[in-house]
């Protein structure tokens, strides 16, 4: 497979960096007491003063700094959407794989904003327009399918959660042994899927369903199996995949769109790892740690070995983190005081990334058989004129 630059005027394809976008979980105390949003700048700069009440912030700083590609506060669904994640869906239609996650401590958002719930299922207009970016993206998806009928699309949902460096695939028929299973330290090659590289170094998971969805119903609906089987409650860290397949007669355009829901980022010593054995709490905090450690690699230019292969997260974004991919981050805040320290090293791990460099390009395939045939046809024609 040929992988190749859109746009023919430059060969190689630009690098970008990741974009990270901060959203506020809305709080009436702490936005207004002690976080700054500078207006005039667009609303990209934070500042959090140092508290008035002796430091609870940082004794070492008076104040902290921080500018990002978007401030979204106090944001509808709609809004995080169409500002942030429309663009990226957009391209991963024209070929170019795209990725959004989210990140931040467990209470923060992630989940809002990824999914909510299944209420949008009952099509009550209150509870639709809460719908997260997964269930809007794979609405637009199927809105741009139906606006180019001269293409052929063909999109495939797949859907898993990593837990305790297993994958699990939540498409498979019986996931419930699956996740126990993972749950209790058992491996089992049937479900513990590992991630490989196809012919062009690209990484996939292998043996995960990829569900073919016809219509938005139908890929709402696997979504909905999925959450079903995902029978792992707090600590999960999941993700799901569409990939959309753009086919015409020469060509195939291969693009896939991953959208993510990370596990908490705050520190295990805190509170919310009750009733989680160890060994969860192990795992929660190392996936998240061996995640930093490649983007602390991957934004430290002079490093030329990035960590991938440390855990299943970072093999499964191994392509969205430094690589072939439009990459955004939703690194979600919760404003109140006592969680003023996450707060903070959200912003720092959401400015690191901003530091990884990514070279998203088309991704298309060319079939030899129908190219042959498309130029012997040009041929014949030049021909015919001579
Ligand atoms: P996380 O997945 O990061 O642990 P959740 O998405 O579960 O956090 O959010 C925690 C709670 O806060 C939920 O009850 C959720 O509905 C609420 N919440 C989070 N962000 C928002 C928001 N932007 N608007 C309204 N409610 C929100
Ligand atoms: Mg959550």
């Amino acid at each position: 497979m040929a992988t190749i630059s859109r746009d023919a005027k430059s060969k190689e394809p630009a690098a970008k960096h990741v974009k990270a976008v901060i959203r506020t979980r809305p709080t009436a105390d702490f936005a207004a007491n002690y976080i700054k949003f500078d207006s005039d700048l667009k609303s990209t700069h934070i500042h959090i003063p140092r508290g008035s009440d002796g430091g609870f912030i940082n004794n070492q700083q008076e104040n902290w700094d921080f500018k990002f590609d978007s401030i979204l506060h106090n944001a509808s669904q709609e809004k995080v959407f169409d500002e942030c994640a429309l663009g990226i869906v957009k391209s991963v239609m024209d070929g170019y794989h795209g990725t959004i996650m989210a990140y931040g401590q467990t209470g923060a958002g992630k989940t809002f904003t990824m999914f909510v719930e299944a209420e949008f299922r009952t099509g009550a207009t209150e509870n639709y327009k809460h719908r997260g970016l997964i269930p809007r993206a794979i609405s637009h998806i199927f809105k741009e399918i139906s606006e180019r009928p001269q293409m052929a699309f063909t999109a495939r949902i797949s859907y898993l959660e990593i837990y305790n460096e297993s994958i699990v695939d939540l498409l498979i028929s019986s996931p419930e042994s699956a996740a126990a299973a993972a749950a209790a330290g058992e491996f089992h090659s049937d479900w513990n899927l590992n991630v490989v590289d196809d012919k062009n170094g690209m990484s996939y998971v292998k043996g995960l369903t990829m569900q073919l969805a016809n219509n938005e119903e139908e890929a709402l609906n696997l979504l909905f199996e999925g959450e079903t089987n995902r029978s792992i409650a707090q600590h999960q860290l999941n993700k799901i995949s569409t990939r959309s397949r753009v086919e015409s007669t020469e060509r195939v355009i291969s693009s896939k769109l991953n959208l993510v829901d990370l596990a908490g980022s705050e520190r295990i010593s805190k509170t919310h790892t009750q009733g989680l054995s160890m060994k969860e709490a192990m795992y929660i905090n190392k996936s998240l740690t061996f995640l930093e450690q490649v983007i602390i690699a991957l934004s430290d230019k002079r490093r030329d070995h990035i960590p991938y292969r440390q855990s299943k997260l970072t093999n499964v974004l191994r392509d969205s983190l430094g690589g072939n991919c439009n990459t955004l981050m939703i690194a979600n805040i919760w404003g109140v005081k006592e969680h003023i320290e996450e707060t903070i090293s959200t912003l720092r791990f959401a400015t690191r990334m901003m530091c990884v460099a990514n070279t998203p390009s088309v991704n298309i395939q060319y079939d030899p058989a129908a190219m042959i045939k498309k130029y012997e046809k040009e041929i014949r024609e030049l021909k015919q004129e001579l």
